[in-house]
């Protein structure tokens, strides 16, 4: 663990998004339907589904990033820290709760090296991983 290399992309966690329903504001669940490895995001096809009142959408052209809201958002003193999913809040833990972090020396496009500063100084970390801990609360109701 210690050695853990953080060496994964934003666009790793993109094909599935939990968003607020534009019509209940529960959980809704938005699936990229194309495979994010050969297709940009904003040309990509979604599609949402909500478990709670029904409602599904196709939505094209990556319009789900510019219309939905993620459901993953809570305020850390002035700032917000989100997640796209599960798996990305999880990533977010260990990457802050990780003593010794290496980051991919061949990259600085990755996940690790373009999180705000604040997120991973060490004065916030516990207010960071109050933060990521209230998320998955949301995320069992
Ligand atoms: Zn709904």
């Amino acid at each position: 663990m210690e050695n853990r290399i953080f060496n994964e992309f934003l666009s790793d966690f993109m094909q599935h998004n939990i968003v607020e329903c534009p019509n209940c504001h529960q959980r809704a669940d938005v699936r990229v339907l194309d495979d994010l490895k050969y297709k940009y995001v904003n040309t990509s096809t979604s599609k949402i589904t909500c478990l709670h009142c029904g409602y599904n959408k196709t939505l094209r052209n990556g319009s789900h990033f510019e219309s939905l809201t993620l459901f993953l958002t809570t305020t850390c003193s002035e700032n917000t820290l989100w997640a796209l999913n599960e798996t990305h809040l999880q990533w977010l833990e260990d990457y802050i709760s990780a003593s010794h972090r290496t980051r991919p020396l061949s990259s600085n496009q990755s996940l690790a090296s373009r999180l705000p500063q604040w997120l991973t100084s060490a004065k916030n970390r516990k207010m960071v991983l109050k933060g990521i801990q209230k998320l998955k609360a949301k995320l069992k109701d």
